[in-house]
């Protein structure tokens, strides 16, 4: 679901007309749909409304500012997994008490500042930085909300790189650690370990994993709250929902919430989820213009301006986004491409062997679905200032972000005199 959609033959974004951005933010663009991103938190909030749960959007998936006010302003919380993430909420005005916190390395720095806002809860991948986590907070003499983030060791069934539930992943703890840190609770007086957190990858298509890991999960927290006498408030159960990118057939929000449901019935904790793809994928797409088609005597290639530095994914993970041309042609010729960028890296390809309308030089294209891990991978590789970022709402729109010119892709370097 998005409101991308044609009318007379024109690419729209609810009820702007595609072209008219490009016409003044140029190309190549991100172009963001309010309206998308809202309906998605809305989705979720409407199929779990029995429980009400606290959703907090991960931000790493789209982390512009303008996403995250919206977001907040739908009742959403946020999921940060670093000290920049944890600025970001904080300028949106992020409550603390909608704050969750994840990653494997979080510095002292980043613990201290976290407990200092006052977040909801750390969720804690290792021993070790349950040992940090108790320093600092004795130090600040307060005391930490912890989540214990367990690997549940189900395999989701997704693209290796996004999978991190199982054993040899290097997220969560195993079961039979956790349980041993709620038999030591003495161990961490500065500490309130007061949930649990699972979240087994992301881009997960199918039921099964999420029922199969939160089962497991359940279980565990049955046994420790009656071994360990502890009482778990919070059950974060993370994100990965998957999502359209073309033919793929997710689990609604609504099937999600019909065959998870269940496991917890009459438990006593509240839920937590994190999506982050499912509400902001779909919700945005890179705009790029043709700026040669080039023939050889295999291939036709679109090569356009956008490239692999701000849409990562393809080159990553071998991702597939639909390339959808911003005026539709009546004529019926088509042919087959590989639309690629300029980076020079044989890698750089958004597109592998796509039969589209036959493309001219000028002309622009779209890659769907790409408001979600696009514009944040985007780098400055082979010196190229990062796209635009523009958000339409209704009729109107805005650039969110500017377009870096070539002063910002040098800001802070400087030439030592010894060179
Ligand atoms: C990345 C991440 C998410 C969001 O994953 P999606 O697949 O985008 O929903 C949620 N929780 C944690 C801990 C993550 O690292």
């Amino acid at each position: 679901m998005h409101d991308f959609k044609y009318i007379n033959n024109e690419l729209y974004c609810e009820k702007v007309k595609v072209a008219d951005i490009i016409k003044k933010v140029g190309s190549p663009a991100y172009i963001y749909s309010h309206k998308t991103f809202v309906e998605h938190i809305r989705k979720l909030q409407a199929a779990f409304k029995s429980v009400k749960p606290l959703i907090c959007y991960s931000m790493k998936a789209n982390s512009n500012l303008a996403i995250l006010k919206a977001v907040v302003n739908e009742g959403a919380g946020l999921d940060i997994v670093s000290g920049g993430e944890l600025y970001r909420a904080k300028k949106v005005k992020c409550p603390a008490e909608r704050i969750v916190f994840a990653g494997v390395g979080k510095t002292e720095r980043e613990i201290e500042d976290a407990i200092r806002y006052g977040i909801l809860f750390f969720n804690v991948e290792s021993l070790p930085e349950l040992e940090l986590i108790q320093k600092v907070a004795r130090r600040l003499k307060c005391k930490a909300s912890v989540s214990i983030r367990v690997n549940p060791n189900v395999d989701p069934r997704t693209h290796r790189y996004i999978a991190t539930g199982k054993k040899e992943s290097k997220f969560g703890i195993d079961l039979g650690l956790a349980e041993g840190v709620f038999s030591n609770t003495a161990r961490y007086p500065n500490i309130e370990l007061c949930a649990i957190h699972c979240h087994i990858g992301s881009q997960i298509v199918s039921g099964e994993p999420f029922v199969e890991a939160f089962k497991k999960v359940a279980a565990f927290i049955d046994e420790i709250e009656k071994k360990y006498k502890v009482k778990i408030k919070y059950l974060n159960l993370g994100g990965g929902l998957g999502v359209i990118y073309s033919n793929e057939k997710p689990q609604t929000a609504a099937q999600y919430a019909r065959n998870i449901l269940p496991i917890f019935k009459g438990k006593k904790y509240r839920l937590v989820f994190e999506p982050g793809r499912f509400v902001s994928a779909n919700g945005g797409i890179l705009v790029g213009q043709v700026i040669y088609v080039k023939r050889t005597q295999v291939k036709n290639f679109a090569i356009v301006d956008a490239a692999m530095n701000d849409l990562l994914r393809p080159s990553l993970y071998d991702a597939h986004h639909e390339v959808w041309p911003l005026k539709r042609s009546s004529r019926t010729e088509k042919e087959i491409y590989d639309v690629v960028g300029p980076v020079c890296e044989s890698g750089d390809v958004l597109a592998r062997e796509r039969l589209l309308q036959k493309l001219h030089d000028g002309e622009y294209v779209a890659m769907m679905s790409a408001g979600a891990y696009g514009y944040v991978m985007a780098s400055n590789y082979n010196s190229r200032g990062r796209a635009p970022e523009v958000l339409v709402k209704g009729s109107k729109f805005e650039i969110v972000k500017k377009r870096e010119d070539y002063q910002t892709l040098i800001a802070g370097e400087t030439i030592p005199a010894f060179v």
